[in-house]
């Protein structure tokens, strides 16, 4: 099965866990591509400032946010929103998604002397 995207690391679910995971990657040096797979259509946000601030309304939307929109591109890591994934299969290293595209996932390029190298190259390129 051909895939349409193909990461070194993907990540589901984008609350504080996989957003935490993600940066700590980076900061950890690893150069490889990685998104971060989000059923729902914001960017990620905290929790707790959801309830007590944000509903409460003392905080706007942006204020709560986990990084700021401008820092995922800017640490190539890709935020595929709005896009739940529905099937795991660990053999193919290939995760089902709710709009029927298909992420491929695992290491092939991870390089530290150009971190976010692997990440901007063409996705459909890299699946081929
Ligand atoms: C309103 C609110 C207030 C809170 N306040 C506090 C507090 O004051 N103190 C405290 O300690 N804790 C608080 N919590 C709890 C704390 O925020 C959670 O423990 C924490 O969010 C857990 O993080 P997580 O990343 O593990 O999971 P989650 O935050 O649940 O994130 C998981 C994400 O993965 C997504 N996801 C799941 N399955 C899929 C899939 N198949 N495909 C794509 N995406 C998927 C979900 O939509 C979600 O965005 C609060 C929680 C809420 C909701």
């Amino acid at each position: 099965m051909t895939v349409d995207e193909q990461y070194d690391v993907v990540i589901v679910g984008a609350g504080h866990g996989g957003t935490q995971a993600a940066i700590t990657l980076r900061q950890a040096g690893f150069g490889g591509s990685i998104a971060l797979l989000s059923e729902e259509t914001e960017l990620p946000y905290e929790r707790p400032p959801l309830s007590k601030d944000y509903l409460a309304g003392t905080k706007s939307s942006d204020r709560i946010l986990i990084r700021p929109a401008r820092f995922w591109p800017e640490k190539s890591i890709d935020l595929i929103l709005a896009t739940r994934a529905v099937r795991v299969d660990p053999d193919t290293k290939i995760i089902h998604c709710s709009d029927g595209r298909a992420i491929g996932y695992g290491c092939q390029s991870a390089s530290k002397k150009d971190p976010l190298s692997a990440s901007k190259r063409d996705p459909l390129r890299r699946a081929a």
